[in-house]
């Protein structure tokens, strides 16, 4: 946003982003198997006494593996602290960019290093704005030959506010459920009961799980009921939801379970047992929802 801040990230430019490393393994002909076979190359230039690795391959070697994370060093990390507190908490990675200077072959020990490269001015982008930071490892052979260059970019930005562009998705009403949203249009949260065992069920179903008769009848619903279970949902985002949000499995006073958005409450307030009470909401003209809200009074 101003030009001291911009020359503060700038100020990382050329310092380590990682500790110098070293493979976990030296260039091997089993691993250059499976990648081939994973990404179906069948390039004879892999093969053989005379293989080389295929160069796209280059960061691999240079991978920590899932118990040895390479660390980052301070720079890095604060360089990253930095834009967090400047409200760029989000992060993309956009491309990577390698370069071959020569080939790597089964039986090269490889070390590698990494400098924070670039750190671009501010940027606006349709995700949000930002800066971009371009990391660059070097990898060389044993005797510190460079055979090549991984660039890597990603976005670090302040997440542009979400408008809901759409509209929620419609029900999907069948003969099975249409009982169901028939209620609902007359305000009314309808559960389905066995006409033989008197079992209830929900959702609605042709048939009983505990006798299986096809036979039922309705009761309604009180509406009380509490959170069993929830979710909050960051991400994905999807057109009509702004995340966070809250997703519970709502336990009514009946015994069923249903799930439902849990509204009238901050999401991060939401707790197993909360108290929630049937609201029938509008979403737009044609749409309206039964949903749970928090019992005014119970904040959690
Ligand atoms: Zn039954």
């Amino acid at each position: 946003m101003n030009d001291d801040f911009t020359a503060r990230l700038k100020a990382y430019e050329g310092r380590p982003a990682a500790a110098t490393g070293v493979g976990r393994d030296p260039v091997n002909a089993p691993m250059i198997r499976h990648w081939c076979e994973a990404m179906g190359d069948e390039n004879p230039a892999y093969r053989g006494p005379d293989a080389v690795a295929p160069p796209t391959m280059l960061q691999v070697w240079t991978m920590a593996g899932l118990s040895g994370q390479a660390g980052r060093t301070g720079a890095y990390t604060e360089l990253l602290g930095l834009l967090d507190d400047a409200g760029c908490t989000a992060v993309v990675a956009t491309d990577c960019e390698q370069e071959y200077l020569r080939p790597l072959r089964p039986g090269d020990e490889v070390t590698f290093d990494a400098v924070i490269e670039s750190v671009s001015e501010r940027k606006r982008t349709r995700l949000g704005t930002g800066h971009f930071v371009t990391t660059r490892t070097d990898v060389r052979t044993g005797d510190g030959e460079l055979a090549g260059t991984h660039r890597f970019r990603i976005l670090k930005y302040a997440p542009a506010r979400r408008e809901p562009r759409e509209r929620r998705p419609r029900p999907v009403i069948n003969r099975d459920n249409a009982g169901f949203w028939e209620g609902v249009g007359r305000g009314r949260l309808l559960i389905q009961r066995c006409a033989a065992c008197r079992t209830l069920r929900f959702p609605w179903l042709p048939g009983c799980n505990a006798c299986g008769s096809p036979e039922w009848d309705t009761v309604e619903a009180s509406g009380e009921g509490t959170v069993y279970s929830y979710v909050v949902m960051h991400h994905p985002p999807f057109p009509a939801f702004d995340p966070p949000y809250a997703v519970g499995l709502i336990e009514l006073a009946e015994g069923v379970r249903m799930v439902s958005d849990v509204v009238g409450v901050p999401y991060d307030e939401v707790r197993i047992g909360m108290p929630v009470r049937l609201r029938f909401e509008r979403c737009d003209e044609e749409l309206v929802l039964p949903l749970f809200a928090a019992v005014e009074g119970d904040g959690g």
